[in-house]
């Protein structure tokens, strides 16, 4: 079962569970994993079971990012607010990062997410 992570800053949340509505049924297939707020937002409106980390702003992003390094994240979807500073952008940017260093598919928008995960 592949897992896919999925985080959301504040301003692109209802993106998110807009899209994951939109793909639920796909989604439904997936081990989902997700940062506390994301996550919990998720499960609240798709009754989708998901595995929540902390809160992104308390190591969230950093827990994601260990995920993939040891192996346990198959694909990442993260919208990224590009319009709003966030008190955790190096655990962003380090996200960002450990993503490609383990050549992990990522989309950082809903038009990317739908490509990828209509190819999977
Ligand atoms: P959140 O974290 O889902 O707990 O809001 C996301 C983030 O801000 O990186």
């Amino acid at each position: 079962m592949k897992k896919i992570a999925l985080i959301a800053h504040d301003n692109l949340k209802q993106t998110m569970v807009e899209w994951v509505k939109t793909h639920r049924q796909k989604l439904s297939t997936f081990e989902l994993y997700a940062t506390g707020t994301t996550g919990q937002r998720i499960e609240d409106s798709s009754k989708l079971p998901v595995k929540k980390y902390k809160s992104g702003p308390l190591g969230g992003d950093q827990q994601i990012g260990a995920a993939i390094a040891e192996g346990r994240i198959d694909v990442v979807i993260f919208f990224w607010d590009p319009m709003a500073p966030h008190p955790h952008d190096v655990d962003v940017k380090a996200l960002l990062r450990i993503a490609v260093v383990y050549d992990v598919p990522m989309a950082c928008n809903k038009a990317s997410a739908d490509l990828l995960i209509q190819s999977l």
